[in-house]
């Protein structure tokens, strides 16, 4: 395997794209197998955002960082497709384990929990 090819690769992806080739990883790979039993574990895509707090021209002052995790399209709702290519501008917050969500779509599933979640 070429590494630096695979990121390359991944690098080039639009969003969408990127989050489903992720969310087939992720389904399929899991941080502690041998702990699964007993302990529920998985890998997610998060963002993180912060906001600059100082003016042009002032030494940099930044909030601190806040995460959000990345849903996946719901396929109830999409299909097979992938949304648009919109980049992670909806925001909503999972109902079931209250974490905050974003997506290309509206209508997501929540990557911890696969509550559906409706985003604006
Ligand atoms: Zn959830």
């Amino acid at each position: 395997m070429d590494r630096q090819r695979l990121t390359d690769d991944l690098c080039q992806l639009p969003i969408e794209e990127l989050v489903a080739v992720l969310q087939g990883v992720f389904a399929a790979r899991q941080p502690a197998p041998e702990e699964a039993s007993y302990c529920r574990n998985r890998f997610f895509l998060g963002t993180a955002w912060s906001y600059r707090t100082s003016d042009d021209g002032q030494p940099e002052k930044w909030e601190p960082w806040s995460t959000d995790l990345v849903a996946y399209p719901d396929s109830s709702s999409w299909g097979d497709s992938l949304g648009p290519d919109w980049g992670l501008c909806q925001e909503g917050t999972c109902g079931s384990c209250g974490n905050v969500v974003r997506s290309n779509v509206k209508q997501g599933l929540c990557p911890l929990c696969q509550t559906p979640v409706f985003m604006t």
